[in-house]
């Protein structure tokens, strides 16, 4: 997972509106918030005065055709995603520069 560096990595500035959604409601709202078709475990839209995120709950997750990695969300995976989303909220550009890749619970 990509984590950001440091410079984006604090508690949110702005008030943070989390949403804990299904698997598939993150990837029907996630793909709605953001125009493309994309697997995510959570996604996150900035506001000037407030921020929403996203998470997939925590669970099991069908692995699709031809992603050769385990999509479980562990109570690691979604703390991680929400630091993540936390930080795109701080100004993280979603290009994520300076991230810093680390493997969450034994996420491949
Ligand atoms: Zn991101």
């Amino acid at each position: 997972m990509l984590m950001p560096p440091p410079d984006y990595d604090y508690p949110p500035v702005i008030p943070v509106i989390e949403h804990v959604l299904s698997w598939e409601e993150i990837q029907r709202r996630c793909n709605i918030v953001f125009g493309t078709q994309q697997l995510r475990r959570g996604c996150s839209l900035r506001w000037p005065d407030r921020c929403e995120i996203w998470l997939s709950q925590v669970g099991f997750v069908p692995k699709p055709v031809g992603i050769n990695r385990d999509l479980r969300i562990t109570e690691k995976v979604q703390a991680a995603v929400r630091r993540h989303e936390i930080a795109h909220c701080n100004g993280w550009p979603s290009d994520h520069p300076g991230a810093i890749n680390k493997h969450v619970d034994g996420e491949r």
